[in-house]
């Protein structure tokens, strides 16, 4: 085995966010397992500079062109190749530099990227999400053909990823998403009218990016998860139950044919499944803070109030319908979670904002990307129109 070979060459896809800066904290304490090859992100160029000052990758793009004389400018007396905007971040990810991709990039803008890499025969560590919701199918049958590993970062996926090693042949009866049940469990739809941004943001279990924040406060999150579920394991709708367990400790469950039931459990931190995602199938030592049972008591479960977290009702709804539909509601929701973090809309205006996109936008079943690119910026304009009225 030669040095090129032994150490991961990552891409980190997504660099400045949450999961992209954890990353980097898990990389920079194994740096004789992981290099970095290269560092993209949106708009926060001041951050992306000093990682790369830092980690010294081969490239960075940033994705807002505006922001790229000051990128290169300050990068000028090294020799990493500075790029800008969105082709870039395509064109890069079909180059031949790295050996792994962290896809972190939040949102539908992770998805061209993200299926570059694996074009490019890249395994993938799978953070974002929405990537897996808009277009599943497609993803998961190219990296089969392209016999690429995807990877769950996904706290609750990667604890299902886990509870399936050594288990190949044995069929999954179901699987048991769990759910913190995120700032507002517990309340009811007239506290949750007068529900500001703010409000919104405080996440008891986990710190985040602020989409994902919110997304969690509405139960969205476990929504895109099911989905996000359905097409890592293969699954069918009936097989993915979602679980609130307030403690955060079980990070997801699998029951197999005999009922036999595996869980993965530990402290509430994403570095845990980022750092199993890039070392897999190794698992190397850390200095993460360890779960004491005695400290935490008592583990409690109940279920999803879908009455009230109407969002995780409507991706139920996409789950099973398929097609398009999950697409439409993506984007509905980016738009609307958007909105709301700029104080445009109220809390509950996200649910109307996405069921009304749903029912509007044309239900395609069998479909190809093209069509997916055509869902989203149609679901995207009727949503913004909404919100404009
Ligand atoms: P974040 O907002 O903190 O970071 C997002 C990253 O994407 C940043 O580097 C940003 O610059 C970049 N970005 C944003 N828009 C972009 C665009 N249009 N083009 C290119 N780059 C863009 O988000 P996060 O919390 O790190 O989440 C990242 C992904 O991981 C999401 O899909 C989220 O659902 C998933 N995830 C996050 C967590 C978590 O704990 N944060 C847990 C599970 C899954
Ligand atoms: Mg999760």
């Amino acid at each position: 085995m030669n040095q090129t070979s032994r150490v991961k060459r990552i891409a980190l896809y997504g660099s400045t966010g949450s999961i992209g800066t954890q990353a980097l904290e898990v990389i920079a304490a194994n740096p004789a397992m992981f290099s970095v090859e290269v560092l993209t992100c949106g708009n926060n160029e001041e951050l992306l500079i000093s990682q790369a000052l830092q980690f010294n990758p081969n490239i960075v793009v940033v994705a807002d062109e505006k922001k790229f004389l000051k990128v290169k400018e300050a990068l000028a007396n090294t020799d990493i190749k500075v790029f800008a905007g969105e082709r870039a971040l395509e064109e890069v990810a079909s180059m031949d530099v790295y050996d792994m991709m962290l896809a972190s990039i939040v949102g539908y803008a992770g998805l061209k990227p993200t299926l570059n890499a694996i074009d490019n025969g890249k395994a993938v560590a799978l953070a974002n999400k929405e990537t897996l919701v808009v277009a599943g199918d497609l993803i998961m049958q190219k990296a089969v053909e392209k016999r690429v590993p995807i990877i769950p970062v996904d706290s609750e996926h990667s604890a299902i990823f886990q509870c399936l090693v050594g288990e190949v042949r044995n069929p999954i009866e179901k699987i048991i998403l769990t759910a913190s049940g995120g700032p507002f469990l517990g309340k009811k739809p007239n506290y949750l009218l007068n529900v500001k941004r703010e409000h919104a943001l405080q996440h008891p279990n986990w710190s985040m990016g602020a989409k994902i924040t919110i997304d969690s406060a509405t139960l969205m999150n476990k929504g895109l998860e099911m989905i996000e579920a359905r097409w890592l394991f293969n699954l069918q709708a009936d097989q993915i139950e979602v679980l609130v367990h307030p403690q955060s400790i079980i990070h997801s469950m699998v029951q197999f044919q005999d009922g036999s039931i595996k869980a993965q459990m530990g402290l509430p931190d994403m570095k845990l499944p980022i750092q199993y995602a890039l070392s897999f199938p190794q698992r190397i030592p850390n200095d993460l803070p360890r779960c004491d049972f005695k400290k935490v008591k008592s583990l409690s479960f109940e279920e999803p109030d879908i009455k009230t977290f109407r969002n995780l009702g409507l991706a139920m709804e996409a789950l099973e319908k398929g097609g398009n539909l999950p697409c439409i509601m993506n984007a509905a929701n980016e738009i609307a979670v958007y909105a709301f973090l700029k104080n445009r809309i109220g809390f509950l205006d996200m649910t109307d904002v996405i069921e009304r996109t749903m029912q509007k936008v044309k239900f395609i079943n069998k479909r190809t990307l093209e069509e997916y690119y055509e869902s989203d910026g149609e679901a995207r304009s009727f949503a913004a129109d909404l919100i404009r009225l």
